[in-house]
């Protein structure tokens, strides 16, 4: 099942392209990566940005020492100080190009419990559908070790999931995988393109992130690569360390693409696997036949009846009358919700539940049929 929506990349730019050694916005660089995503909106691509740099910037702009990472307190200061001006360049560079932005700095948390998942994903979508590009970060003034995602490259990755991106690409001080390090081996060579990170990809991964600032080195990249091809996107990893880093990568043979695997299978398996089915909603036969044709929402029109006891965000089974389960999905509301709104048309859905409904029982997006 691949996204029905417009074609839509996640960028991420790594804090050594962002901050120079002085400790500085590299807004030079920085307005020609602007121009660049630009120009890819103009060719009907929705951008994403997970930005990278606040505690290297704060950092410097407090003076602290280890560029900030010293100890918990000066990480979380330093990434407060520098994310305001971060936030601020971004969003002045992008209204040079006429383009809205918009912040959203998110933990692991966020995206491990299902119900603010599932408030991420709404949020990003309505951003899209806004034009407007959001600029993403860690939360790292409340980040702590247990609750942070810990390096921007995942997090990438993540964000990449819930806004069913089609693409990555990692911006960075490396210019893409090699076969061995590049700095020190002549013989080392660059890998164009990888089917599948298994270990003799991984064992390649010696030989880490040049500048050091950042908190992600190859074996990061590596991570997030896999888990997005697993999740059926493709990842790019690209040096950044040239103007117009996005028009490069467009015309040039450069970095290194990990090909995603097929999404139905990867989102098939996640849903069918990873978390425990909650719930049954029972449909009648219209909406199952209209369900069986794949990319169609699940409305409240179409639902009989609702067992289990479940929360928003949860895995529900979708049943037929006869009680043949035919699909799977996340819940888009508690079963009590559910069982209040079952059958009833869309435009009365507000006056029952005393809040704006959502969109679907369970939308296409965050459903397999089985
Ligand atoms: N969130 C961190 C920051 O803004 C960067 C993490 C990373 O370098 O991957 O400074």
């Amino acid at each position: 099942m691949s996204p029905s929506h417009a074609k839509r990349r996640v960028i991420k730019v790594g804090s050594s392209l962002l901050v120079d050694a002085v400790g500085n916005i590299r807004q030079a660089w920085l307005a020609t990566l602007v121009a660049d995503i630009a120009a890819e909106r103009a060719a009907d691509t929705q951008i994403i940005i997970v930005s990278s740099g606040a505690v290297a910037l704060g950092a410097r702009r407090l003076g602290l020492e280890k560029g900030g990472r010293a100890s918990l307190e000066d990480a979380q200061a330093a990434a407060a100080t520098g994310q305001i001006a971060l936030a601020g360049c971004w969003a002045a560079l992008l209204a040079e190009q006429d383009i809205k932005a918009a912040q959203m700095l998110v933990t692991n948390e966020d995206f491990e419990d299902r119900r603010r998942y599932l408030n991420i994903t709404a949020t990003l979508e309505r951003l899209m559908s806004l034009g407007v590009v959001p600029i993403i970060n860690e939360n790292d003034t409340v980040a702590t070790d247990e609750i942070r995602v810990g390096d921007n490259d995942r997090l990438a990755e993540r964000v990449a999931q819930a806004a069913r991106a089609h693409d990555i690409i990692l911006l960075s001080d490396v210019d893409g995988l090699y076969t061995a390090d590049p700095t020190s081996d002549p013989k080392a060579q660059r890998v164009p393109e990888v089917t599948r990170v298994d270990a003799r990809i991984m064992a390649m991964a010696g030989q880490g992130s040049s500048s050091g600032i950042g908190s992600g080195g190859i074996i990061t990249k590596l991570d997030a690569a896999r888990a997005a091809n697993r999740a059926g996107i493709d990842l790019v990893l690209v040096s950044g360390q040239h103007g117009h880093p996005l028009t490069r990568l467009a015309n040039e043979d450069v970095g290194t693409r990990f090909i995603a695997q097929p999404a139905a299978s990867a989102r098939k398996a996640w849903l069918a696997g990873r978390l425990a089915v909650r719930g049954v909603i029972v449909i009648d036969d219209g909406a199952a036949r209209a369900l069986s044709r794949g990319g169609v929402s699940l409305l409240a029109a179409g639902a009989r009846r609702v067992s289990g006891a479940f929360q928003r965000g949860d895995v529900v089974d979708i049943a037929d009358a006869t009680g043949h389960v035919i699909a799977r999905g996340l819940s888009e509301y508690d079963a009590g919700d559910t069982a209040r709104i079952c059958g009833k048309r869309t435009p009365d859905l507000a006056d029952i539940l005393g809040y704006a409904p959502r969109a679907a029982l369970v939308h296409c997006d965050h459903m397999v049929l089985l």
